[in-house]
């Protein structure tokens, strides 16, 4: 199926969830997951309308966007996987938004860079049009305490946030979460959505494509499709 018409359909079924939940966002994003997706087809999801990408790795990022977001200055890009610290400039100047703050020290590389650039632009290779402060930061929780996944655990989400806040002066929008595998996603959205209410945090970054509609029911304001828009050859 044509990319414009699958964003429809996904766009209607998000529309329709939230419609009929009181948690639900009026708002919610349509974030594309592009990781290992070709330029064209990217391309396409922006012709159909889409704003929002999700990219997974700070280096294919930067092959693939550096052309595109010259050409397409609206579009935001979201960092949604693992970064490393010494990544943390690449990922400053390439993301509008940074979804996986996971640890203090990262945090804390994060918020020293910024300093560092003193709010001017920063130097890239991307004519990215933002300042580097003007990055937006989720953080990653993860919610089902999984060892191999990245994200801090939910009893120390709190104290990571108001770290952030108050020694790193580092704003923070909201929170991200990918659930266990095979689990019903549902307690995870609800844990998330807690943690985030008890924090005056208002963005809820969760939901993918088996899910979505899950997740925008409990009050997302970002889902990541990916398989749903793209098909499953990522
Ligand atoms: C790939 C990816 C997605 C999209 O997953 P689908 O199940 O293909 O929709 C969402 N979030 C993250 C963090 C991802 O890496």
């Amino acid at each position: 199926m044509a990319i414009a018409m699958t964003v429809e359909i996904l766009r209607a079924r998000i529309d329709k969830a939230s419609e009929t939940s009181p948690l639900a966002e009026n708002k919610v994003i349509l974030l594309a997951a592009s990781k290992g997706q070709p330029a064209s087809l990217i391309i396409e999801a922006i012709e159909a309308g889409v704003t929002d990408f999700g990219e997974s790795r700070v280096q294919d990022a930067y092959d693939k966007w550096t052309e595109s977001r010259k050409a397409y200055p609206h579009v935001r890009l979201h960092l949604i996987g693992p970064l490393q610290t010494n990544k943390v400039k690449h990922a400053l100047e390439l993301f509008d938004v940074i979804q996986t703050i996971d640890r203090p020290k990262l945090a804390e590389a994060i918020a020293s860079e910024i300093k560092e650039a003193g709010g001017r632009e920063v130097e890239n290779k991307t004519n990215c049009r933002f300042p580097v402060f003007l990055s937006s930061f989720f953080i990653q929780v993860n919610t089902g305490k999984e060892p191999q996944k990245a994200g801090v655990i939910p009893e120390e989400a709190d104290a990571l946030i108001d770290y952030c806040r108050k020694q790193l002066q580092l704003p923070i929008a909201g929170l991200m979460c990918i659930p266990p595998h095979g689990q019903p996603p549902a307690p995870h959205f609800a844990l998330l959505s807690q943690i985030a209410l008890r924090n005056r945090l208002s963005e809820l970054s969760m939901g993918m494509s088996d899910e979505f509609e899950t997740a925008v029911r409990m009050g997302a304001t970002c889902v990541r499709i990916g398989s749903a828009l793209f098909g499953n050859s990522a």
